[in-house]
C-alpha cells in the first residue's frame, strides 16, 4: 500500500509477501519497539540471490520477509471498524511497500505492468514523480547495502561448522546498521545524500562518482570488522 493509492485498500497487503532489506527490518524494529523476531520470517530462496543469505554450508540462501497472518495478510495490516484497511507501521513501512507498484522504467517512474492493481485504484496522474523517483532510488541504495551485508555475513559464516540459528543472524543485521549509521552520521551529509541521490545514474558526475566511491569505501570499512567479531563470539555450533 502506498502513496497515491485511489480507490483501492489494500490488495497488496492482502496477497504478496514482503521481502524487506536489513534496514527496513531496522527501522521497523527501532520506529515501533520490536525485536525482529516478531515481525520478521525467514524462508527460504528457491534461487539464491545478492540478498540471500546463508546458515550453514549446506548452499540453501534466505530472506528477510514480513511475518503474515494465518490468512495470508501482512500482520502490519489493520482493519478498522467501517472495514476499511490501513498500514499500521506506515511512516516505517518498507521500501518495497513504500514504492510498489513502481519502478524505474528506462530513466521514468512508470507503473509495473505485472501487479494486482485495480486498473483504476492506482494511477501515475496520482503519483508525485519526483518523490516517487527519490524513494525508488533510495530503495535501491538501501537494497545494495544490505547486498554488502549479507556478503559480509556469508563470508564470516564460512568459517564456522555446523548451523547458526536465526537469533545470530538478526544480531548482527542490528550490529551492522548500527556500525553503519555510526559511519553515516559523521559523514558530510551533502555528500552522503548526493552519493544516494544518483545512485541509479548510468554515467555519473565526476563529483558523484568520488562521493560514491568514498560512501561506498566508508561503509565496507564500517562492516568490515562486523561479521568477523559477531561470529568469534558465537558459541560453538
Ligand atoms: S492500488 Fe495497488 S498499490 Fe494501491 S493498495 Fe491497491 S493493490 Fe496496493
Ligand atoms: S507493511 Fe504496511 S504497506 Fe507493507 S504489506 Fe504490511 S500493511 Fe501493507
Amino acid at each position: 500500500m502506498s502513496f497515491g493509492c485511489t480507490t483501492c485498500s489494500g490488495e497488496c497487503c492482502r496477497l504478496y509477501l514482503v521481502h524487506v532489506s536489513g534496514r527496513d527490518a531496522v527501522t521497523i524494529a527501532r520506529g515501533q519497539g520490536l525485536a525482529f523476531e516478531q515481525f520478521i520470517d525467514i524462508v527460504a530462496e528457491a534461487e539464491p540471490t545478492g540478498a540471500g543469505f546463508t546458515l550453514d554450508g549446506s548452499g540453501d540462501t534466505f530472506a528477510l520477509s514480513l511475518r503474515r497472518r494465518p490468512d495470508g495478510a501482512c500482520s502490519f495490516l489493520v482493519g478498522l471498524t467501517d472495514g476499511s484497511q490501513r498500514c499500521g507501521i506506515y511512516p516505517q513501512r518498507p521500501f518495497t511497500c513504500a514504492v510498489f507498484p513502481l519502478r524505474l522504467y528506462r530513466g521514468s517512474v512508470d507503473i509495473r505492468p505485472d501487479v494486482i492493481c485495480e486498473p483504476n485504484g492506482r494511477r501515475i496522474t496520482a503519483v508525485d514523480l519526483p518523490h516517487a523517483r527519490a524513494l525508488l532510488v533510495r530503495a535501491s541504495f538501501e537494497w545494495t547495502v544490505y547486498a554488502w551485508v549479507v556478503a559480509a555475513w556469508n563470508e564470516a559464516r564460512e568459517t564456522v561448522g555446523g548451523r547458526l540459528d536465526e537469533r545470530a543472524y538478526f544480531d548482527y543485521v542490528g550490529a551492522a546498521y548500527d556500525a553503519i549509521d555510526a559511519t553515516l552520521a559523521d559523514r558530510p551529509p551533502v555528500e552522503t545524500a548526493n552519493a544516494i541521490e544518483h545512485w541509479m545514474d548510468g554515467v555519473p558526475a565526476a563529483d558523484v562518482t568520488a562521493d560514491r566511491s568514498e560512501l561506498e569505501r566508508a561503509l565496507g570499512a564500517a562492516l568490515a570488522p562486523v561479521a568477523p567479531n559477531r561470529v568469534r563470539a558465537l558459541p560453538t555450533p
